[in-house]
């Protein structure tokens, strides 16, 4: 494990340590194999960007994007706890700890390896039963503003992050459920110290501060709290400790679910329809995994809902497609020749997403099988239409993978944004790459109390903002991600297991990762893995490396990272360039030898952990 010396840990965190009573039990927990310390480090990482080692482990490795979040999956994992244990722990520290991102009152998409077999959970939000393509539409029939939609109860669909993992430890967990949650419920009582990260959020959110319930605890006296201030959270630890008790019934039915339905339904502006019955029914889903083999390795992924590795591997179907590029890197950053062909990749690849791509219990695969668009053969078409000239804004048109017989409308492009990611290897050989969400920082911007009239609580998601606000395009064909009641919205989402090709069969385990980001988790993650499978760069220096990125129209290069020359050259070939910042937050871990290293994102505040 590498974190700050000992000594200087200790000076950093004296005082919280000192007022933490480090190291007691929780109450209760004293004669269970898992027992819980304040870890003595801190987010003592600034919220700028920030350069990070990059971690050798031997038996086990954590990657998440909080040092006390990463730390509680380590003290699991130590205790003997497998990846799945160690991720619920750190998933519920998440929720405490960087509570704009993920938790309880959202989604997520986990990829589990148990030495054997991969399977794929889905916690992904539903869209309650009584909505429907109108949902996002004013009255004159037009879509309504983003941040309008986002910030209210319409686009809270039923949460499933804790329906999903407890299915996952039903299989894949050593440690008992309810023990799970000590460290969430230890730091939220006893309290923890504000990161930067959250602070900056905090300080830049606008509409988080009109919640009745989110206003007053993160605006005491009507100022965002700072990084440092110590925050306790007695809701969310009262809620957690029911959820250990009695699993993810507790937040589903009975006295939190009646305050969840409250609360959507009782939005001051624009309430939603989410009912007790809705929350009640959602269950998460085992899927089968999508394994696409390329170059040297078989890449294990997401299916739809997700768009993530049908995505990511039709960028790298095609870059396989085209002659390859002689210098992708110049000068430790990648070149304007490889970033050209990867680009038009991305718009070709964009294209057939906004197509194609939908819930699968309401729209079906192009040719009856998702992997139509990543036949071999067709993507060699679609490298046909790379050329020296960009095909510019708007010029990638979707193809025709499975030769589809339903005409679906091309979806619009919309904003996303939040969430996190987290890796984990443990020592019974099992490995995850879990990715979460409740879509935009602070989500719907509604925190709901579970009805303990405490102060705090947990966040509710806005992920039906990720379906289209239109259910049709100009042409009025249908769009496959429209709002339907009971679907789940379309996801960029793109938690990835990476393993040797043996042949067309999977062979042993290579690296994890993921990242946030909106649909530019897609092109995060693509490059990553071009930069660690192909170019042999390791995690951290895979993370460290700057972004491009292009939905199908402008290019965004990474602020400030990139030569000149390169925006000149991308705009001489017809892109219409600009630079900007782009936020990852980037985690993997990779196997070495007979040990691991871990990567996290120098963009935010992850760190990797491990024995
Ligand atoms: N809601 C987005 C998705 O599921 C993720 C948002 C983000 O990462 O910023 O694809």
């Amino acid at each position: 494990m590498m974190l700050p010396p000992a000594t200087q840990r200790r000076r950093l965190l004296a005082p919280l340590v000192a007022a933490l009573m480090l190291g007691l039990p929780l109450a209760g927990q004293a004669d269970t194999a898992f027992t819980y310390d304040i870890p003595a480090i801190a987010p003592e990482v600034s919220s700028e960007s920030e350069e990070k080692p990059g971690w050798a482990t031997e038996r086990f490795a954590v990657a998440a994007a909080n040092p006390l979040a990463t730390d509680a999956g380590y003290q699991v994992l130590k205790a003997g706890g497998s990846a799945i244990d160690a991720a619920i722990a750190v998933q519920m520290v998440l929720n405490l700890v960087e509570p704009q991102s993920s938790g309880i009152g959202g989604g997520a998409f986990l990829v589990h390896f148990d030495g054997e077999e991969v399977a794929t959970f889905d916690g992904r939000e539903a869209a309650p039963a009584a909505v429907d393509g109108g949902l996002f539409l004013d009255e004159e029939g037009e879509p309504l503003a983003f941040l309008d939609a986002a910030a209210s109860g319409l686009s809270v669909g039923v949460p499933g992050t804790l329906r999903m993992l407890e299915m996952a430890h039903k299989q894949h967990g050593v440690l008992p459920w309810s023990e799970l949650f000590a460290p969430a419920i230890r730091l939220a009582e006893d309290g923890f110290m504000v990161s930067p990260r959250l602070a900056e959020s905090l300080a830049g959110e606008e509409r988080l501060r009109d919640d009745p319930q989110a206003g007053p605890f993160y605006y005491p006296d009507g100022e965002p709290l700072e990084a440092g201030a110590t925050l306790r959270n007695p809701a969310l630890a009262e809620i957690l400790r029911q959820v250990a008790e009695g699993g993810s019934s507790a937040l589903h039915t009975g006295a939190v679910a009646h305050d969840l339905v409250l609360r959507v339904q009782g939005h001051a502006e624009r309430p939603g329809t989410l009912t007790r019955e809705d929350l009640a029914g959602y269950e998460a889903k085992q899927r089968a995994p999508l394994c696409t083999p390329w170059q040297a390795y078989v890449l294990c992924g997401f299916p739809p809902p997700s768009s993530g590795h049908l995505t990511v591997m039709q960028i790298l179907g095609i870059l396989e497609a085209l002659p390859e590029v002689e210098a992708p890197m110049v000068d430790g950053v990648p070149s304007e020749a490889w970033l050209h062909t990867f680009l038009e990749a991305a718009r070709l690849a964009f294209a057939d997403r906004g197509r194609f791509i939908g819930d699968p219990a309401f729209v079906d695969a192009p040719g009856g099988d998702w992997s139509s668009m990543l036949a071999p053969d067709y993507l060699a078409k679609r490298a046909e239409l790379v050329d020296e000239q960009s095909l510019g804004s708007g010029g990638a048109k979707p193809g025709n993978p499975g030769e589809l017989a339903t005409a679906w409308g091309q979806h619009p492009l919309q904003p996303e944004y939040g969430t996190s990611h987290i890796s984990i290897v443990d020592e019974q050989g099992n490995a995850l790459a879990m990715t979460t969400t409740i879509e935009q920082a602070f989500g719907s911007r509604i925190m709901a109390d579970g009805g303990t009239g405490l102060p705090g609580g947990y966040l509710l998601n806005n992920e039906l903002t990720d379906f289209s606000f239109t259910p049709e395009d100009a042409e009025g064909r249908p769009i496959a991600n429209r709002v339907e009641a009971g679907k789940r919205p379309r996801s960029s989402m793109s938690p990835t297991l990476v393993f040797a090709r043996d042949g067309e069969q999977r062979g042993d385990l290579v690296a994890s990762l993921g990242s946030p980001g909106g649909a530019a988790i897609i092109h995060y993650t693509a490059k990553s893995l071009v930069a660690m499978l192909d170019w042999g760069l390791d995690a951290q220096e895979a993370l460290d490396l700057p972004h491009a990125i292009t939905l199908g129209g402008p290019v965004y290069l990474e602020q400030g990272r990139f030569p000149a020359a390169t925006l000149e050259g991308l705009a001489e070939r017809g892109h219409e360039v600009s630079e900007r910042e782009l936020v990852s937050g980037l985690q993997a871990i990779q196997v070495v030898g007979e040990g691991f290293f871990g990567g996290a994102d120098p963009r935010r505040e992850g760190v990797v952990m491990g024995d």
